[in-house]
């Protein structure tokens, strides 16, 4: 660990980081200063702390995800011993009591028992009104040079971050074990899409579900769940990249609540017409609803499969999006 001090600078400098999908080294989210005398950051794992509070749809959280103290990765601030990639949620009306001009400086008040310093690296989130948000500035003072002056987020933070949040905290894993490599979370694609959401405007009447990435889901013509967020893992090819609002494929996260909604048994999904579809008994593969939606030819009876022959088009887009859905095909616990 590098535990160089950070002298006071007014250099303002990009947050620079390794891009996961370009080859090289998938087990380290590198913070990289702008200057060459300060130390890389490196993060090798995400750890929750034990006093955040646990995800609730309905309550908002003010959350940061520590980078480091005066260059040091592993360091010591007010009798707190803090690592780097150590994460802190909690209810934001919890901190309404701290005297600090911003909810995140309250948080860090309420964590380290002093104001912030200038020298604290880190990153700022929110999840409010059913929105997650994020903002590299709410830490950033002009001594900070491992962050610009935008408020953006590459797209690998959005990786880790949502990655983390979705896999770890939001479905409350974090209170068995709080840790989880950077090489899980970019083993797969799932949360990148959790600081992308739009607003998308639903009706409360109809808001029935909130799916794992903590967005509330509504029930659209093809009787399935969409939350209007992006679609995750994969683009498909029939689809604009968003999880409905009213039709198309979904999430992950809303197919998880079509399954759970109609009990289907393991392995069947819900395809994009909203029809219950399972693979093939005899190649294992194909995706067929049993729907006698195609036209009938000398070599089709009309029907989509059961168990072999040409599919529907909404089958034939399960079978495009398999990787979008792979952890319920897998690991679905259907009780
Ligand atoms: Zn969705
Ligand atoms: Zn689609
Ligand atoms: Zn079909």
């Amino acid at each position: 660990m590098n535990s160089r001090a950070v002298p006071d600078t007014t250099g303002i400098a990009a947050l620079v980081t390794t891009n996961p999908l370009l080859p090289g080294d998938e087990s380290i989210f590198e913070v990289h200063p702008n200057e060459p005398d300060f130390p890389y950051l490196n993060i090798r794992t995400i750890h929750i702390s034990r006093e955040s509070d646990r995800f609730n749809p309905s309550t908002n959280l003010i959350g940061m995800i520590i980078y480091g103290y005066r260059g040091a990765t592993d360091f010591y601030l007010n009798n707190r011993n803090c690592k780097i990639g150590h994460i802190l949620i909690k209810r934001s009306d919890e901190m309404n009591h701290i005297q600090a001009d911003t909810t995140h400086k309250k948080l860090f008040k309420w964590f380290f028992g002093q104001d912030l310093p200038p020298e604290f690296i880190a990153g700022g989130f929110a999840y409010q009104n059913g929105q997650w948000k994020y903002n590299a500035l709410v830490f950033n003072t002009k001594q900070d040079i491992y962050h610009n002056n935008k408020k953006g987020m590459s797209l690998t933070e959005k990786q880790l971050l949502g990655g983390a949040l979705s896999r770890l905290y939001i479905n409350h894993r974090w209170q068995q074990d709080p840790n989880i490599s950077v090489r899980e979370i970019f083993s797969s694609n799932e949360g990148w899409q959790l600081f992308e959401s739009v607003n998308t405007v639903v009706n409360p009447n109809r808001v029935d579900k909130v799916n794992k990435y903590g967005r509330a889901a509504t029930i659209g013509v093809t009787g399935k769940y969409y939350c209007g967020d992006y679609l995750d893992v994969i683009r498909c090819s029939c689809c604009d990249g968003r999880c409905g609002p009213g039709n198309g494929c979904n999430c992950s996260g809303c197919m998880e609540l079509d399954i759970e909604n109609r009990r289907l048994p393991k392995g069947t999904l819900v395809n994009r017409d909203g029809a219950p579809a399972s693979r093939s008994r005899i190649d294992g593969q194909t995706f067929y609803c049993g729907r006698p939606v195609l036209r009938r030819t000398n070599s089709c009876d009309g029907y989509c499969g059961p168990n072999n022959g040409p599919q529907c088009y909404a089958c034939q887009a399960l079978n495009e999006q398999t990787p979008r859905y792979k952890t319920l095909l897998n690991e679905y616990d259907y009780t």
